[in-house]
């Protein structure tokens, strides 16, 4: 079954770097159309980090890995470039071998404000003020010389001190607001694992890499609002064909899928797993179809995957079903093409990349069930 004309899927990596004296600015592309804040919308938010003495000593140990822009679109028209080169030509990643003797960030302290600055003229360049509560906010940002107001939506840091994020809003231009979701990681490094068989996992310059979850035998994901329940048996089809894989093989990785209507956090918190359903949230143009997406923080420097998370559109699939009668031109039902989107999502999630070299797979974008290669690939990421 073609699917290839109605699925369209981003991945996102969070960590570009792998090779020495190598930098590129993150390949990080979304405009949508439609209200960005949607994307956050019934999530529980933590607006200041709580423990400023461990979070401050921490903030010296990490690099800005990368920052995805949601910026705000009402309308289908052309993409404004000045500010899409804006966003992502100078946020520039530091290769592995350059951590060990450079410390990227500087903290400045004066009165209640930390000034937490990188180099000059990249983004990730933030200013925390010190609350009345003696937690620790993010407040402005610092970019070109600027000092940008900010509002801080989210704060989380992993709870092992590896990452950290911030989930911010800021007024973009004078009518369009950004969502923007800075991810930082500590400058950790162990060797590098890679198989020598050809399999494609998540690190784009080097797929053979593996980078998988520290702790695989149990990965607990959940679905997470009201919005996405409708979808619960779906997901948990999707999920059982993927456990059936570790059951057959005896390879130790499990997904844990539960249920979390209430109380939980955005998509930008590193120590829950979610699916979430954002209903009306649309790129541009009926030709493109994103239907989901796996936000995959990865530290390419250690193997690990920090956090992973999977946002389905509900008006992105519903491109592909204009006459409502739930089936769409390749004679595929709503619920049939929304378990194979789940089965490909659930595949970045366990850490595989996509497959465009003509092997039938779930993580090409032709194939609708687990293949063999699929089957030999997540076996081999997490056997040893
Ligand atoms: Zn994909």
């Amino acid at each position: 079954m073609k699917l290839s004309t109605i699925v369209s899927f981003i991945i996102l990596c969070l960590n570009l770097s792998c090779a020495k004296n190598k930098s590129r600015a993150p390949e990080i592309k979304y405009i949508e159309l439609g209200d960005p804040m949607q994307m956050v919308e019934g999530a529980t938010l933590q607006k200041s980090f709580s423990s400023p003495k461990q979070f401050q000593k921490e903030l010296q140990n990490f690099s800005l890995g990368a920052v995805q822009i949601f910026l705000e679109e009402r309308e289908e028209s052309e993409i404004d470039t000045d500010i899409y080169a804006f966003n992502f030509q100078n946020v520039v990643q530091e290769s592995q071998y350059q951590f060990e003797d450079s410390k990227d960030f500087q903290i400045e302290i004066f009165n209640d404000k930390l000034i937490w600055t990188q180099k000059q003229d990249q983004l990730g360049n933030i200013i925390f003020e010190i609350q009345s509560d003696n937690s620790l906010k993010a407040t402005h940002m610092i970019y070109e010389g600027n000092i940008l107001p900010l509002e801080t939506l989210h704060s989380s840091l992993k709870d092992d001190f590896s990452a950290m994020t911030l989930l911010v809003s800021v007024d973009w231009t004078s009518t369009k607001k950004a969502l923007i979701y800075f991810y930082y990681q500590r400058n950790d490094y162990s060797p590098y694992k890679k198989t020598f068989k050809n399999y494609n996992y998540l690190n784009p310059e080097d797929k053979s890499q593996k980078i998988r979850w520290k702790n695989p035998q149990n990965i607990k994901l959940q679905l997470c609002g009201p919005k996405i329940q409708k979808y619960r048996k779906h997901n948990e089809r999707a999920v059982q064909d993927w456990n059936k894989l570790s059951q057959v093989n005896g390879t130790p990785f499990w997904i844990d899928l539960s249920i979390k209507i209430y109380d939980y956090p955005p998509f930008s918190d590193l120590n829950t797993q979610c699916i979430y359903l954002v209903e009306d949230y649309k790129t541009r143009g009926p030709e493109v179809k994103n239907f989901g997406t796996t936000f995959i923080p990865s530290n390419y420097n250690t193997g690990t995957i920090v956090d992973a998370d999977i946002v389905f559109y509900q008006s992105e699939l519903q491109k592909s079903f204009p006459n409502m009668n739930g089936i769409n031109s390749n004679g595929e039902s709503f619920d049939y093409v929304f378990k194979v989107v789940a089965t490909h999502e659930l595949g970045h999630f366990l850490g595989l990349g996509h497959q465009f070299d003509g092997e039938k797979s779930i993580m090409s974008y032709k194939h609708s069930f687990l293949h063999p290669y699929d089957e030999e690939a997540i076996v081999e990421l997490y056997k040893d």
